[in-house]
């Protein structure tokens, strides 16, 4: 962590500031969350807009945030179908202008009146701010194993440690946003990537609520697959457990067929039927082939679908409000369909 004193960035006197909610099927939880955040944004004088990226909600989400463009300053950002809220977040990142960028669930579960105690952090330097759950809570004992399992693997011999316990609750300054845009990656795993771009970073631990309605989004598969994605894009270290494991398996086999032979040239081992022997040594080693290739396989995978170089997302249709911000409103010319449009 860096000591502050050692900061010494001068931030805007009057900051304009650019909140990002990735929003899917949130129907219940949008209004308060915007209600909420004016009320912090006004009660500390920050000039502020919502960028909100509906990423294809099939509730009433997207009717609930254009009844409300008169009520907020909003730009509402509606992407072709659902994406993941990895690739919701990039495109919102792609355009959210201002000095700062505050990034938060649309579910209530990030608390609100947390944002300008980032916000000052920011003020004294950090140019990113992130929130930690103090504790996580009440989760079944596989999915805690499975997160320990994850980060073990993912900082296995890395020099750049991901921490544990991250949100994506975060405070975001310009060149943090500037650098993450340049990360043109496909397969994005967004925590990893807010880690490797480094900058002055700071953490504040939270108290994460629980969802204040509606269900996550998130099922032990999808958490799986984010998993899988957040380790080929940023560790070897599968990879290399394989070599390594391929290798104790090799070792071992010689082993026994050594002890085997002396066994047999000593007499003390007896003729055995052998059968058992060769079942368990090929279904062993056919079993450790196949986890091999099943990892090499992730890997091409995730290079296919960088070659493909596809568009991340699709813009379908943007909506803003009113409500003047003085700010430069420049957008992505790239992955907006045809009928894109802004009112
Ligand atoms: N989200 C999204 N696209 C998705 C899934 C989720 O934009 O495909 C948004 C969701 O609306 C919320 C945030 O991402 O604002 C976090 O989602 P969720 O609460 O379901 O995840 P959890 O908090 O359980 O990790
Ligand atoms: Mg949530």
């Amino acid at each position: 962590m860096t000591p502050l004193s050692k900061l010494s960035i001068a931030r805007p006197a009057d900051p304009f500031v650019a909140c990002l909610i990735p929003m899917y099927n949130e129907q219940d939880n949008i209004v308060s969350l915007l209600t909420r955040l004016t009320a912090e944004f006004e009660t500390h004088g920050y000039r502020h807009r919502f960028y909100i990226v509906d990423d294809g909600s099939r509730d009433g989400s997207v009717e609930k945030v254009q009844s409300c463009l008169d009520q907020f300053p909003i730009t509402l950002i509606q992407l072709s179908r659902n994406f993941g809220k990895e690739t919701a977040l990039t495109a919102g990142l792609d355009y959210v202008d201002g000095d700062v960028v505050v990034m938060i669930d649309a579910d209530l579960q990030h608390p609100p009146e947390m944002v300008p105690v980032f916000l000052d952090y920011w003020r004294q330097g950090y140019d990113m701010v992130y929130g930690a759950r103090r504790c996580r809570g009440v989760e079944s004992p596989l999915k805690k194993l499975c997160t320990r399992a994850f980060y073990a693997l993912v900082n296995w011999g890395s020099p750049m440690k991901m921490p544990e316990n991250t949100q994506d609750f975060r405070v975001l300054d310009r060149c943090v946003v500037d650098a993450l845009r340049e990360m043109k990656e496909r397969n994005r795993f967004m925590k990893g990537l807010y880690n490797w771009v480094g900058f002055n970073q700071k953490m504040v631990e939270i108290d994460v609520n629980e969802r204040a309605a509606g269900e996550t989004k998130f099922n032990f598969r999808s958490l799986l697959n984010l998993g899988l994605t957040g380790l080929t894009a940023f560790s070897n270290a599968p990879l290399r457990l394989s070599v390594y494991v391929g290798f104790g398996v090799a070792m071992a086999s010689i082993t026994y067929a050594v002890c085997m032979v002396l066994g047999k040239l000593f007499g003390v081992i007896s003729t055995p039927p052998g059968w058992p022997t060769l079942v368990v040594a090929i279904s062993f080693l056919g079993g450790v082939q196949l986890i091999a290739i099943g990892i090499l396989g992730e890997y091409i995978g995730r290079i296919y679908e960088e070659v493909k170089q596809r568009p991340s997302y699709f813009t379908k249709k943007i909506d803003r409000s009113p409500h003047q911000t003085n700010v430069n409103t420049t957008e992505p010319t790239t992955n907006k369909c045809s009928n894109c449009s802004g009112s």
